[in-house]
């Protein structure tokens, strides 16, 4: 059994009344053969404690896992999803901001620890080979006692591909996967991913302003996953200072930099709508959500539409089946 059971699937959905919406889905994602890709976090940002998780998501095709981003969470809402932690074959990050890659290091050990003994693949911008590094280095101490201690099995090899540029990233049996360079200063260079499966092509943004490399890198897929910001609610979440230091966010004396920082990286809704709509995709899944409190999924829908989208459009949850 190498992908989640349509029973692990509902129960992990069921677990969460919020998802109750999500069991339809769950039953035709587990289709024999689908390709289903799970949001497995939604939150734009780095803190912790909210009602999501910062930004991960899976897809399943064919047996293995293929992992998007390591924002914090990401260990735990997989076995919630009913995934297997050592299906996990390869795992591509977007860019190093923590939201993104911080539980990286402890994915790869409770992978492992789960029994991972195939090849792990790594695909992500530089410094990834630095910071996986230094993960493993930190890690080794633990692994090494429980080889020891309980006979495990050594940790297989992690093989770091570091991505610097557009174009082809990767191709291995049906699936194949290619990159461009999206628009998050200062961080750079920051990627948007395309994976083609044989039933379904599943485009994911990044963090970025709307760009024309992710209309083009979307260009008639299935899906779109795109972060989003609602603007109206922008200014009162960030008033909120009790609800951001409750999160262990950004402190007050950051407010303006945290604001300035949100518009030239990020994407407003409408901008959103439009990147879309070039793209010509069927549908458009929200994700990595700012804010996430205040804002109804009608009106998220009425800013995207704004922005010229026709198509289909999702709002995220966390464990949420597409
Ligand atoms: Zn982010
Ligand atoms: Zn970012």
């Amino acid at each position: 059994m190498t992908t989640p059971s349509r029973r692990a699937l509902v129960k992990a959905a069921a677990a969460l009344p919020a998802l109750a919406a999500v069991s339809a889905a769950v039953a035709k994602a587990a289709e024999p053969g689908a390709t289903r890709l799970i949001l497995l976090g939604t939150l734009g940002g780095p803190s912790v404690g909210r009602p999501r998780y910062m930004t991960s998501s899976v897809m399943l095709h064919g047996g293995s896992a293929h992992v998007l981003d390591c924002g914090y969470g990401v260990t735990e809402q997989l076995v919630r999803a009913g995934v297997k932690l050592q299906d996990i074959r390869d795992i591509f990050i977007t860019h190093h901001h923590p939201d993104h890659n911080i539980e990286l290091g402890t994915l790869i050990y409770f992978a492992w620890y789960a029994g991972l003994t195939a090849p792990l693949n790594l695909y992500g911008p530089p410094p990834l080979r630095r910071i996986t590094a230094d993960y493993l280095k930190a890690l080794k101490p633990d692994v090494d006692i429980w080889l020891d201690d309980i006979g495990h099995s050594p940790l297989g090899p992690v093989k770091v591909h570091e991505v610097s540029a557009a174009g082809p990233v990767m191709a291995s049996g049906d699936m194949k996967v290619r990159s461009a360079i999206v628009n998050h200063p200062p961080v750079a260079p920051a990627l948007g991913y395309r994976f083609d499966f044989p039933d379904r092509s599943i485009a994911f943004s990044g963090d970025t302003t709307p760009v024309e490399s992710v209309a083009r890198l979307a260009k008639g897929a299935d899906v779109l996953v795109h972060e989003a910001m609602y603007m109206p609610a922008m200014k009162a979440e960030l008033e909120d200072v009790a609800n951001r230091q409750a999160g262990g966010s950004a402190i007050e004396a950051d407010r303006d930099k945290l604001w300035a920082h949100l518009m030239r990286s990020h994407s407003p809704a409408e901008g959103v709508g439009r990147i879309a709509a070039e793209a010509g995709v069927k549908t458009l899944v929200l994700y990595h959500l700012v804010p996430i409190t205040g804002v109804t999924d009608d009106q998220w829908k009425t800013a995207v539409r704004s922005g010229g989208f026709k198509g289909e459009i999702i709002v995220g949850q966390d464990l949420m089946v597409i």
